[in-house]
């Protein structure tokens, strides 16, 4: 599987249906076949980043 954003396979399972790509530091969890992307703010919190990504983008390829 690679990361939606940077392509990159340097993708690190967290937890049931969560993976942290190392390379873009984003967390990206799974939903109905697609991915959900999120940043950790400094602050800890997440922020969602699935408004900059079409559909399609967020498939999850193997
Ligand atoms: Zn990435």
């Amino acid at each position: 599987m690679r990361c939606p954003n940077c392509k990159g396979k340097d993708i690190g399972k967290i937890g049931t249906n969560q993976y942290y790509c190392w390379n873009c530091f984003i967390e990206l969890s799974i939903k109905d076949d697609r991915f959900c992307l999120h940043q950790v703010e400094p602050d800890g919190s997440l922020s969602s980043l699935d408004d900059l990504f079409e559909e399609e983008e967020r498939k999850i390829m193997e």
